[in-house]
């Protein structure tokens, strides 16, 4: 699967419960994305990095503007044409989702079960905790999991479908600093096995320098734009590495 390419184009959402003198979630947002990019979307709380990746993810209406992502206008599908979108995407979010009554095989294959497949879904399913590390964990609870662990559950949940983009909600927004560095390290690891687009709503600088294109909203406007240059970016986190924060 190669990754899509996503073209946002003008993309305004003011949501109807926000009151009149709120700015806009989004206003006049525009990028696009090669496919096979690990790209951030930055900012602070409130920018609009989640409306922005439900809007990709046909998850919440876009009021004006467009989507594209690889061949399908987003922003112009039915319902139907809608859920079968949404297969084609994978979603990861800060908490987890995990059923907690399931085993993390079951977890893993579970967007599978209602649908008769020529694969075999738990085979599958079993592939991908090999590929996040979690060999040997098919049958363990998630409670029983740290929570870095839950995380890589849910990614290999979010690759079932082989998506041809990611879409990774704040993925490190409850993890520490060590582990969230082991997921953001999983996910390139993952683009350049597999080559889907990956889309990475962040609020932590570590976690977007590790991108190849930081897009930072600041009052749901783009306020910048950057393509990481690697051997900068691994400089600069050697740096910070170094540096004694105890005071
Ligand atoms: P971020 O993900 O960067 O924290 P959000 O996309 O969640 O930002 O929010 C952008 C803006 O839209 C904020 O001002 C937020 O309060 C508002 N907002 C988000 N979701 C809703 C909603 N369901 N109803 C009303 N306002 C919302």
């Amino acid at each position: 699967m190669s990754g899509f390419a996503v073209r946002v184009e003008g993309v305004s959402k003011r949501y109807p419960t926000a009151s009149a003198e709120a700015p806009a979630a989004l206003d006049d947002v525009s990028f696009a994305i090669d496919g096979g990019r690990v790209v951030a979307v930055a900012g602070p709380s409130g920018s609009g990095k989640s409306t922005l990746l439900h809007l990709i993810g046909a998850m919440d209406e876009t009021e004006q503007g467009s989507i594209r992502v690889g061949e399908r206008e987003v922003t112009r599908l039915s319902r139907e044409e809608q859920v079968a979108y949404r297969r084609t995407i994978g979603f990861v979010f800060q908490r987890f989702h995990l059923l907690a009554a399931l085993s993390t095989l079951d977890n893993v294959a579970a967007p599978l079960l209602p649908r008769r497949t020529d694969f075999d879904k738990h085979g599958r399913a079993a592939d991908l905790l090999r590929a996040v590390g979690l060999a040997g964990k098919e049958q363990t609870v998630p409670s029983r999991l740290s929570g870095g662990e839950q995380q890589r559950v849910a990614i290999a949940r979010a690759l079932i479908n082989e998506p041809g983009l990611l879409l990774a909600d704040e993925p490190t927004g409850n993890l520490d600093s060590a582990t969230s560095s082991e997921i953001i390290e999983l996910l390139l690891r993952l683009r350049d096995e597999r080559g889907m687009t990956v889309l990475i709503a962040t609020h932590d600088p570590v976690v977007a320098a590790r991108c190849d294109r930081i897009v930072t909203l600041s009052d749901g406007r783009v306020a910048d734009d950057i393509q990481v240059e690697r051997a900068a970016s691994e400089d600069l986190l050697g740096r910070i590495g170094r540096l004694d924060l105890r005071g």
